[in-house]
């Protein structure tokens, strides 16, 4: 191991921090991650993580990478009891409350709880032997050279007992504390500039509830998924999960969320543009009470177009991008970080944080960030400059969702940018632009036109 590839911390033992160790354990003597939750043997939700109460699931290309990372991941997911299906062929799509048309994509989903997910991955980092888990620390912040220019480590509480605090010297800090990230006013203590960042405020409330079904209303179908959309701004993932259970999380835009009481929810799911999972709940036992969650804005923090930035910090997972959770990017986007931050160790001396920002941004971030940004915009209520390229992406998106009511091939290239698979230009290749024209136009002649709310 080089000089400076000693001690590399982890904060944040989550999906990110995860991804991030496993990656770094092949670089460094040691790999410490820090929480300020409980990690190590959970098996259930956690304060750290308030949106494992909810459906987190992963896009194939997320999938893909976990098992690259951690071969057999998926293997250990079906055998702990998550059903698979074809990620094109087993879902129940509706787009503007259209079904759109299914083949087999012979890619896998493989629905699982958050915690359950969580604890998968988490128990293949613990067996690395670099690996190390400091928990139930509340990191406090970042320490410095005394120029500022590099960052050495950084001091903690203790939660338990004490609470004494401790500093921990590291040759690279990464950042992986979520959304509520600290780095920004860290930076700004330290003398940098402000991080500039991209927010949309589109008022999201979920609200998710478990059953058992007495029969199979799915029928052979593995999820549900009827996507909101400006006629009817309420949206629903019914999905099958672990060991016979159902998950099921509602949610409305801009202020409009669904409620927690059992019977307001009931209303609300039959007030979605499709009547399935409504229909479905008639034979549905409910085993634990509807919780909420409340999004208020989208974020993305732009390190990439800082000018100056301390050496020895990286910032990765929801702490640089917290994507609309509708569209569930976050986790496989955490995934494909890990990728790039191997890149980047791959390379001789210390990493680049500027370059690194910078590669974050072009190859993993832009573009499920401007695909979900275009979606967002198409609600005229969410405030947000729409400027003519943002409203072609729109208008071709339109094209393609129509398109795919008509055409199968349509759904699979449309499916697989969806699970970043391939990017988005793979739509706009000549045969399949010819797919989608074609395909809207037959669309719009039988007549297939946006559903009326019920
Ligand atoms: C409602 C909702 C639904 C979502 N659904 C999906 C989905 O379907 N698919 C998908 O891919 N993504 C989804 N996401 C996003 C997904 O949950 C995250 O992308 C994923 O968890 C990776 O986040 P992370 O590891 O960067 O941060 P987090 O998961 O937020 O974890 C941050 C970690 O840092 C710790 N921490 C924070 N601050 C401190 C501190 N000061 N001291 C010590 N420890 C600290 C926390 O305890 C936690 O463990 C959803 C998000 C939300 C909000």
């Amino acid at each position: 191991m080089d000089v400076d590839r000693r001690r590399a911390l982890v904060l944040g033992g989550s999906i990110a921090g995860l991804f991030a160790a496993r990656v770094l354990a092949d670089h460094y003597e040691e790999v410490i991650i820090v929480d300020r939750d409980k990690l190590v043997g959970t098996d259930g939700h956690r304060r750290g993580r308030p949106q494992g109460r909810h459906i987190n699931a992963m896009h194939v290309r997320g999938l893909l990478v976990a098992e690259e990372l951690f071969p057999g991941f998926i293997d250990e997911m079906v055998a702990d009891g998550c059903p698979t299906g074809d990620y094109a062929g087993s879902v129940r799509w509706y787009f503007n409350g259209r079904p759109i048309k299914r083949e087999r994509i012979g890619y896998l989903a493989v629905p699982a709880r958050a915690p359950l997910m969580e604890r998968h991955l988490r128990e293949r980092v613990q067996v690395l032997p670099a690996v190390r888990f400091l928990e139930r620390r509340d990191i406090v912040d970042l320490t410095t050279t005394t120029d500022r220019s590099q960052v050495t480590g950084v001091r903690l509480r203790q939660l338990d007992g004490d609470r004494q605090e401790e500093l921990v010297e590291a040759d690279l800090v990464i950042d992986t504390t979520g959304r509520g990230s600290r780095t920004p006013a860290q930076l700004k203590r330290l003398g940098y500039p402000r991080v500039p960042e991209d927010r949309t405020k589109i008022d999201l409330g979920y609200v998710t509830q478990h059953y058992v079904l007495k029969d199979d209303p799915f029928k052979g179908d593995l999820a549900i998924i009827p996507v909101a959309y400006p006629d009817s701004p309420r949206g629903a993932i019914f999905t099958k999960t672990d060991n016979g259970k159902v998950e099921l999380t509602t949610y409305g835009l801009l202020g409009d969320h669904p409620p927690t009481d059992q019977e307001g929810l009931y209303a609300f799911i039959k007030s979605l543009a499709v009547p399935d999972i409504y229909d479905a709940l008639q034979s549905a036992e409910p085993i634990d009470e509807p919780v909420a969650f409340h999004y208020p804005v989208t974020l993305r923090r732009r390190y990439e177009r800082m000018h100056r930035f301390p050496d020895g910090l990286l910032v990765i997972g929801d702490a640089i991008t917290s994507f609309n959770p509708v569209y569930a990017q976050g986790m496989t986007v955490a995934a494909l970080s890990a990728l790039t931050l191997r890149d980047h160790l791959n390379l001789p001396g210390p990493p680049d944080p500027l370059a690194f920002f910078r590669d974050m941004a072009k190859d993993v971030i832009d573009a499920p960030w401007d695909m979900t940004h275009a979606v967002d915009l198409n609600f005229p209520d969410v405030p947000g400059e729409r400027p003519p390229k943002l409203r072609m992406a729109q208008r071709f998106l339109a094209l393609v969702q129509a398109a795919a009511t008509q055409d199968e091939k349509v759904t699979t290239a449309y499916l697989r940018t969806a699970g970043m698979v391939d990017r988005p230009d793979a739509l706009m290749r000549p045969a399949m632009l010819a797919r989608v024209l074609l395909g809207a136009l037959a669309a719009a002649r039988s007549g297939a036109g946006r559903q009326p709310r019920r």
